[in-house]
């Protein structure tokens, strides 16, 4: 972890590890990330250092921070989107996903999960691949669409299996097993948590608090409250040793289901003990959308004491924490969908300012930059490519004589001109205003004479334009210089200044002609 020495490939690598760890020390690793990230910019590696941020995210997400999590997920995404990174985008769907589960928006979380999963391409991690199956059948098993969930499940197990990923394997049937009880599948629950300790068994693993608490929440959903009980407390002795490895919500989980597991054994002391515990620490975590289950619990505990006016006031907080969850969840997801709205916004701005920047203001042709950064390309090593420069004769007499408008005008109305010729010659040939009065013509795969002939029919149109309306009769004509690789397989620098040497030969020899 001594990450200042790290060179970018090391850099690469621990980013990869942090991102494909499924149980990790959350303290530890965010000093790592933060600590990753300032290292990929040392480096200059703006994509590395994005992916080092994105974990960070996540790290804060786990540590009950949803808030920021929320931003840094946001900040990332939109990297993505404008750099066009699939890996990227895709784990940032997925992440955010998990900020909308955590405010209970299972639709939201849904619409992330569909993006993510269709993101998903052979260059994903093995990891990301299983991983993003889970969570999307979680949020379609919470939507209420059970049979769509089962198969993903399923077909994130035989993906898990095949790679061999023996850890994940565990926790994709953990969560399988959850949705089945949580959605009130007690049965179903029941054979895949079968499943799960058996493939526990198989590959020697310990189960983490997390597992233990989805087996004792099918025990309870089929009424073996003495055994939940038991393993529950197994469950929060090993998490109050391993506090930093699990989220702020793990051990206020644990909790209420202690105290429904002992409520259903009929222990209400003790079960109101552990409720009193679990609602401090919902409180002091923020987490509302479990309070609301607290509620529920209380009101439970009252009822089997027989105290039914205060299990009905309960009730009644029970049923307003939930309708404030929902507007608050309103509120997210308009949230979302606005930053949905403002990415898309951004790449189409990204996009115009990109043409805007290759294109002359006035006339709508290329520009100068443009030839600056195609010529070299399509010129590159004696490729076959001619050029045209064109000047406009006497265009200064055109200003003064009748106004710098209409200059104006004769401009954009030679570009015309030359853009509807160029258009016919196929698509890769083009034009590009390089100057106030002065154009371009491209022409790939065209010899020097062929260029010559080009640029006359070129000149022609020019001078057949009936231009007296706009310039009451003065004409307009131009003069051409005509270069090609085909003369001397030379630098595109060398092609455009022979090109400028004609176009001054032929001002010379008179105007209104081509000099090749
Ligand atoms: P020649 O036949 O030798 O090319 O003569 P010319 O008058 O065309 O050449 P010169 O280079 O002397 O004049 C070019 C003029 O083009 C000068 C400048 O004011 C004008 N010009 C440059 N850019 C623009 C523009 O965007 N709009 C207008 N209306 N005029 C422009
Ligand atoms: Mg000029
Ligand atoms: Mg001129």
């Amino acid at each position: 972890m001594d990450v200042p020495g790290f060179s970018a490939s090391e850099v690469s690598a621990a980013v990869t590890e942090l991102e494909d760890t499924y149980v990790f020390d959350t303290v530890t690793m965010r000093a790592h990330a933060a600590e990753l990230e300032r290292r990929a910019y040392e480096l200059d590696e703006p994509l590395l250092a994005a992916r080092a941020r994105l974990c960070l995210g996540h790290l804060c997400l786990r540590a009950g921070e949803v808030a920021d999590a929320d931003r840094i997920i946001r900040q990332v995404n939109r990297w993505a989107t404008e750099h066009g990174d699939r890996q990227l985008l895709a784990r940032s769907h997925s992440l955010w996903a998990s900020v909308h589960r955590h405010s209970g928006d299972d639709a939201a979380a849904l619409d992330h999960m569909v993006i993510a999963v269709e993101l998903l391409d052979a260059h994903c991690s093995p990891y990301l691949q299983i991983w993003a199956r889970v969570k999307l059948a979680d949020a379609l098993g919470q939507l209420g669409s059970m049979d769509a969930a089962r198969e993903r499940y399923a077909d994130a197990e035989q993906l898990a299996e095949r790679l061999g990923q023996e850890r994940v394997h565990v926790g994709v049937l953990n969560n399988w097993a959850w949705t089945e009880c949580d959605t009130g599948n007690p049965g179903e629950a029941g054979a895949v948590v079968a499943r799960m300790l058996d493939c526990a068994t198989r590959y020697g693993f310990a189960l983490e608090p997390a597992d233990m608490d989805t087996v004792a929440a099918v025990q309870i959903a089929n009424g073996a409250y003495a055994q939940a009980e038991e393993l529950l407390l197994i469950c929060i002795e090993r998490h109050r040793r391993d506090d930093d490895y699990e989220e702020a919500d793990a051990l206020p989980e644990y909790l209420l289901s202690l105290a429904r597991a002992r409520r259903g054994r009929g222990t209400l002391d003790p079960a109101q003990h552990a409720l009193d515990e679990c609602r401090d620490l919902c409180a002091a975590r923020g987490l509302n959308a479990l309070l609301a289950r607290v509620h529920a619990e209380q009101a439970e505990i009252h009822a089997a004491r027989g105290e039914f006016a205060e299990a009905f006031m309960e009730h009644r907080a029970y049923v307003a924490a939930v309708m404030n969850a929902h507007s608050e969840q309103r509120e997210a997801s308009a949230r979302t969908r606005l930053a949905l709205l403002e990415t898309a916004e951004a790449r189409r701005e990204a996009a115009d300012f990109r043409a805007q920047a290759r294109h002359d203001a006035l006339t709508g042709v290329y520009n100068r930059r443009f030839v600056d950064e195609v010529l070299p390309v399509l010129a590159a090593d004696g490729t076959l490519c001619a050029v045209a420069l064109l000047d406009i004769d006497h265009f200064k007499r055109l200003n003064d004589e009748l106004s710098h408008a209409t200059g104006d005008r004769v401009l954009v109305t030679v570009a015309e001109i030359l853009h509807a010729a160029v258009s016919r010659l196929g698509p890769d040939a083009f034009v590009a205003r390089i100057g106030g009065e002065e154009f371009l013509i491209a022409l790939p795969r065209r010899s020097a004479a062929e260029a010559a002939t080009i640029a006359d029919t070129v000149r022609g149109a020019v001078r057949a334009h009936p231009w007296v309306d706009l310039t009451r009769g003065l004409p307009v004509t131009v003069s051409i210089g005509v270069a090609g690789t085909d003369e001397g397989g030379d630098a595109p620098s060398a092609l455009l200044s022979r090109a400028d040497a004609r176009l001054y030969e032929a001002k010379r020899g008179g105007r209104d002609r081509v000099a090749s």
